[in-house]
């Protein structure tokens, strides 16, 4: 979800005026890793970027193949999903969810029945089998090891996927493709600027190249990406505490306040992240 557009339940969100609905950047449809390929969902939209991305992990030469977050309803994406998907007489061993937010998660009940395999998740609402998804999870299927990282904060149930054999993260909707990310209905600001941390620290000690979001393109430069979205959170607080200082009232008053850079029909999105903002500032400054 981006931080810009209307935040409805279940969405994802960006913030930022190059998010701000036109402008698809670089192609992610077809992006490659030597492991991991992206299927762009044909579901674009400003909360949305280009549409949601669903990635497809596997050694080369495997027998299976593992799918990340198979993106929204809609059975051509998840029909097309499958054909890439059991290419070479390939089978889906695992299907994983970023989250729950139903941009990325409401095909996979579909693409289970499509293929026969589960739907591992953090949140058990999500999954289809036994298995989770748990901070420290190894996944290992299709030939490849996927460390899971729990990452509230977007939502309480967001975790990043490590595939440490290409030096690439998958980050959900924790860190966009271009923009920066909307703090969800269930997310929680305080969460999301320790997890900004710990992928930090995670980029540093396992030496981590590339970034491999949930929307909008690859980013190479994840320190510099990590270090941008720490900075845009503390620009924005400051702005809330002095949109305060002057005397705005409500999370509408502030949006008009401060948020001038982004567009209007991404205010009510912006309306949330500023709950989100005021909330952690009370907790902090009471
Ligand atoms: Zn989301």
């Amino acid at each position: 979800m981006t931080e810009g557009g209307p935040v409805t339940e279940g969405s994802t969100a960006t913030e930022g005026s190059t998010a701000a609905g036109s402008g698809a950047g670089p192609g992610i449809d077809g992006f490659r890793t030597p492991r991991a390929t992206c299927l762009l969902a044909p579901n674009p939209s400003p909360m949305t970027l280009d549409g949601t991305n669903t990635w497809l992990i596997a050694e080369p030469g495997s027998s299976s193949v593992v799918v990340v977050d198979p993106g929204p309803e809609g059975e051509e994406h998840l029909r097309r999903v499958h054909a890439e998907a059991v290419t070479g007489d390939r089978r889906v061993a695992k299907i994983l969810l970023t989250h729950g937010h139903s941009d990325h998660s409401a095909g996979a009940a579909r693409l289970a029945e499509l293929t026969g395999a589960p739907v591992q998740a953090a949140d058990p609402a999500h999954r289809l089998g036994s298995e989770g998804l748990a901070d420290g999870d190894v996944v290992t299927a299709a030939g490849c090891e996927l460390r899971v990282m729990a990452a509230p904060g977007h939502s309480a149930d967001s975790v990043c996927l490590l595939l440490a054999a290409d030096g690439a993260l998958f980050t959900g909707d924790t860190v966009l493709g271009r923009g920066t990310t909307v703090i969800g209905t269930d997310g929680n600001l305080g969460d999301y600027l320790r997890t900004l941390g710990q992928l930090r620290e995670l980029t540093e000690a396992r030496g981590v190249g590339l970034l491999l979001p949930g929307h909008g393109p690859m980013l190479s430069d994840p320190l510099g990406t990590l270090d941008y979205y720490l900075s845009h959170r503390e620009e924005r607080l400051d702005q809330v505490r002095s949109a305060l200082a002057a005397g705005a009232k409500t999370p509408a008053e502030i949006v008009a306040m401060i948020y001038t850079d982004v567009d209007k029909s991404l205010w009510p999105a912006a309306e949330w992240s500023v709950r989100a903002q005021l909330d952690y500032l009370a907790s902090r400054e009471p």
